[in-house]
């Protein structure tokens, strides 16, 4: 017998991917409810209350809109929303998502001008000025980035893009996936300038799949007025005018919105700085185990470690998935794949969400036990490493 995810059908499965995530009980009895009616009287308080709560996490005083779809529909949604047919879009190969939204731009008929990286670094906020100076026919319509790259552990520094941006003194739409860090890493919708936030509810958020985000500037709600990509399903516009009394244009995801109040109610009680805070901590005690253990993380500049994962190179000879084969089976765990050109040599520690110093301690133990039952040679001890850390034996250096 085997449980859902394929191990131990006894005890909690251990799942540790970069999302989705754990899943709250506090979250599981909100949805627990009886689905309501979408047009009637009570569903207009619990739509504006979302959609008010919702700012306070993308710290924005501007509108959010919630799609029930994946995040892959809020990237279109950014992109049919503001654009038109041919305009040129500045992305960055920062790793496999990046590379998926790329190719979303390109089949929705965007010139992309995607800028090679080698999936161990953020955006470059210098190149991000040097592409824009260049453009001085003001062709580039939108600059877009991954904030947080789940398929390397990199985030990139949004703040310091916008920065560059604005050096440049370039009229580009800021476009910025937060899919994998909203409510996770600190992000600012407002005071870093971005147009269009594209977030999703199953990772720092806490919910089930099944919902994804758009948070819009005054400036992309005008580009939308003259934008000429065919849009239906995913238009701001029908949605922000029923949002406005706290209704959808369409069906909504009910019972996942009972969710996602109570995972705004958890966040703010929590405090979004220490929510913050506790993602670096982890993410700082993941790294030390990971060096003890004689491993590498893929992330290669310490001003970009993301707190949301850590993305761990396999030695030479060894294959993550079987590795990651071993550890399901035999620990009821689940860790990330290596994605697009990582596969196979890259596991990665998804450590966001509800989440805390025991669950992280024995998702630790979980891969140190792995690496010993899978053969994979490496270093022991980087679970106690962890642990005195996480105790305060010793002293946080760059957490
Ligand atoms: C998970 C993720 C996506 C894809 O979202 P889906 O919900 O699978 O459509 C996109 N970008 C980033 C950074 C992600 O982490």
């Amino acid at each position: 017998m085997t449980g859902p995810n394929g191990g131990s059908p006894s005890g909690r499965h251990f799942l540790q991917i970069p999302g989705p995530t754990n899943v709250p009980d506090r979250i599981l009895r909100a949805i627990d409810r009886p689905t309501m009616d979408h047009r009637g009287p009570a569903f207009g308080d619990l739509g504006r209350e979302v959609l008010a709560g919702l700012k306070a996490i993308f710290k924005t005083a501007g509108p959010v809109v919630i799609y029930p779809a994946s995040g892959t529909g809020a990237w279109e949604a950014a992109l049919v929303n503001t654009l038109s047919p041919g305009d040129k879009a500045l992305m960055f190969e920062t790793g496999h998502f990046a590379s998926l939204w790329q190719r979303l731009a390109e089949r929705l008929g965007l010139d992309v001008e995607y800028v090679p990286g080698d999936w161990r670094r953020g955006v470059d906020p210098a190149a991000v000025e040097a592409k824009l100076a260049e453009d001085r026919g003001q062709s580039i319509k939108a600059v877009c980035m991954v904030h947080n790259e789940t398929s390397t552990g990199v985030a990139s520094r949004v703040g310091e893009v916008r920065k560059a941006i604005d050096r440049a003194g370039h009229p580009a739409l800021f476009l910025v996936d937060t899919i994998s860090s909203l409510a996770s890493i600190d992000y600012q919708h407002d005071d870093w300038g971005v147009d269009v936030t594209v977030a999703g509810s199953q990772k720092g958020l806490m919910l089930p799949p099944g919902l994804s985000f758009n948070a819009i500037s005054e400036k992309a709600l005008k580009a939308a007025k003259t934008a000429r990509l065919a849009r239906s399903y995913w238009d701001w516009e029908e949605m922000l005018k029923a949002n406005q009394t706290g209704y959808f244009p369409y069906t909504p995801a009910t019972n996942l919105l009972y969710g996602l109040r109570e995972a705004i109610e958890m966040l703010l009680e929590e405090g979004l700085d220490r929510v913050f805070a506790r993602h670096a901590r982890h993410a700082e005690a993941a790294r030390r185990a990971v060096r003890a253990w004689g491993l590498e993380v893929v992330c290669l500049d310490p001003a970009e470690y993301s707190g949301s994962l850590t993305a761990v190179l396999m030695p030479a000879g060894h294959d993550a998935d079987a590795f990651r084969k071993t550890t399901l089976e035999r620990f009821n765990m689940s860790l990330g794949n290596g994605l697009g050109k990582l596969q196979g040599r890259v596991f990665r520690i998804g450590h966001l969400g509800d989440f805390n110093d025991l669950m992280l301690a024995g998702t630790l133990a979980g891969v140190e036990m792995g690496l010993t039952a899978a053969g994979v040679p490496h270093g022991k001890g980087g679970v106690q490493i962890a642990m005195d850390y996480l105790s305060g034996e010793t002293a946080a250096q760059d957490a």
